[in-house]
């Protein structure tokens, strides 16, 4: 079966080509970033990451910010859930939480005080919103206290929302605090779903939650749908596809649901007989990219989907668009300054990792210290390659003279094995190769993640000596 799905735009922007996905699907790494999480090591901590910051403030880099806050608490578990959390219903938790991560602020604040400004904000989790509007409040006008912020109009400051948790009223009072994008986690609308993964959630209540949005003018909603839970099937995902249209969020994440009990205890309590088979998952993925590319919707990238006149759309348009850990921006050169607990940082070229548990936070909060607890600092080669990476997951090509003008290498040489197997998928029809560019065809757009694994130099050595756990979601 091959779909070719027409947008409103001249183009089509994806195409599902069954029998190549059939024969490309594997675990492979959603590059958020690059060297992966899994390669960071506990020989980079926080001495590692303040000696990279002074050598921003040396050099005068005038990068934007970009701040990720991470809020690990919610009060149920939802059977999927690959995210680091925290369940509880004993709020005062969540006070002890706020105070430490104040105080995380207020250190990196200082480190970063008189270099640019904020231009992205995330809060993500866990659920952002478990937290009463009055932390929330306090939260904010901490953040802008320790950090500059720039206008709504130019800022992108976004949070994760569950429906469960908010009435409009708190909708039109985050939009006060500052927020201008919402991000809801709906998965499916179908109540035997819902039941099977333990997150009831009535699409009146996710509708309602829209409708306030948009009466309080965020700039952006995005809505996040998984295919592949159990009880799912072709003609329940049409039907909650029709509901989604008929919302009309401006973003829309598609995620393929990686069943990895060994690795994420609460999917244990999934029951593998009511997961849907391999055969039916494509043809959810094949059904939802036929519909939404229909509806108007343009392919981003990955599992995004955005409206031709959403900024994302706009950004990959105009070659903007940049990748971090909360997925694809259109903030390109920013450093990401993360806090809370298990927040991921990525400043010059480095990442740090935060500890995971809270009692190792507010261990190292207590002594002064910033909770990093592992990093790593990229040489060139890595430098590059994530260069390379970006540019093919974000703009589905790849200018071979501008790596040649920026690096000092002879890209045909020094990628020789990568071209010999990217030539592989060349005769597949997914990628283009000539003396300048390497293009992604709209076939190769949906197996980005199989093109760009060519380029990782750690996961090419581990598959070589055969040491690559299996960690990484099925890249289809
Ligand atoms: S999916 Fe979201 S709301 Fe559900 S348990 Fe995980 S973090 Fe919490």
């Amino acid at each position: 079966m091959v779909v070719s799905a027409m947008p409103m735009v001249a183009e089509p922007s994806v195409e599902f080509d069954a029998q190549m996905v059939r024969k490309l699907s594997q675990s492979g790494p959603r590059y958020t970033s690059y060297p992966t999480a899994d390669r960071f090591s506990e020989d980079f901590g926080y001495r590692d990451y303040l000696q990279a910051v002074a050598g921003m403030r040396t050099r005068g880099s005038r990068n934007p910010l970009s701040l990720y806050v991470h809020i690990p608490f919610c009060e149920n578990i939802c059977y999927y859930c690959a995210c680091n959390k925290i369940i509880t219903k004993n709020r005062d938790k969540a006070a002890t939480y706020l105070s430490y991560l104040k105080h995380e602020i207020e250190m990196q604040g200082r480190l970063f005080d008189g270099m640019n400004q904020v231009e992205q904000l995330h809060l993500g989790g866990g659920t952002p919103t478990y937290i009463s509007d009055a932390q929330m409040a306090d939260l904010m006008t901490h953040l802008q206290r320790w950090f500059r912020f720039a206008d709504d109009e130019t800022g992108e400051y976004s949070i994760e929302v569950d429906p469960r948790t908010v009435s409009a009223e708190r909708v039109v009072s985050l939009r006060k605090q500052g927020f201008n994008r919402l991000s809801l986690g709906v998965q499916d609308f179908d109540t035997v779903v819902q039941r099977a993964v333990n997150r009831l959630q009535p699409e009146t209540m996710t509708l309602d939650i829209i409708r306030a949005a948009r009466e309080a003018h965020y700039r952006s909603i995005s809505i996040d749908l998984i295919y592949g839970l159990p009880g799912q099937n072709v003609i329940s995902m049409a039907q909650t596809l029709n509901k989604v249209i008929r919302a009309e969020p401006d973003r829309i994440s598609l995620y393929n649901y990686a069943h990895l009990p060994h690795v994420f205890k609460p999917q244990r309590r999934i029951d593998v007989q009511e997961l849907p088979s391999a055969e039916a998952r494509l043809d959810m993925l094949a059904l939802a990219i036929r519909r939404l590319t229909d509806a108007g919707y343009v392919y981003i990238g990955m599992d995004h989907f955005a409206l031709p006149d959403d900024d994302l759309a706009i950004a990959q348009q105009q070659g903007r668009l940049h990748r971090n850990f909360q997925g694809y921006s259109t903030h390109a050169e920013s450093d990401m300054v993360a806090c809370g607990v298990s927040a991921i940082s990525s400043v010059a070229s480095t990442y740090s990792q935060n500890v995971k548990t809270l009692e190792e936070y507010y261990d190292a909060i207590d002594k002064n210290e910033l909770p990093i607890v592992r990093g790593i600092r990229l040489n060139m080669d890595d430098v590059l390659r994530r260069l390379i990476i970006q540019r093919l997951m974000c703009n589905f090509e790849l200018s071979i003279a501008s790596i040649e003008t920026a690096y000092p290498i002879t890209f045909g040489d020094y990628f020789e094995s990568e071209l010999e197997n990217l030539r592989r998928l060349e005769r597949d029809g997914l990628v283009i190769i000539d003396d300048e560019w390497i293009t992604v065809t709209i076939k190769g757009r949906l197996l980005i993640r199989n093109i760009c694994m060519v380029f990782d130099r750690h996961l090419q050595n581990a598959l070589l000596q055969q040491t690559q756990p299996q960690r990484y979601s099925s890249t289809i």
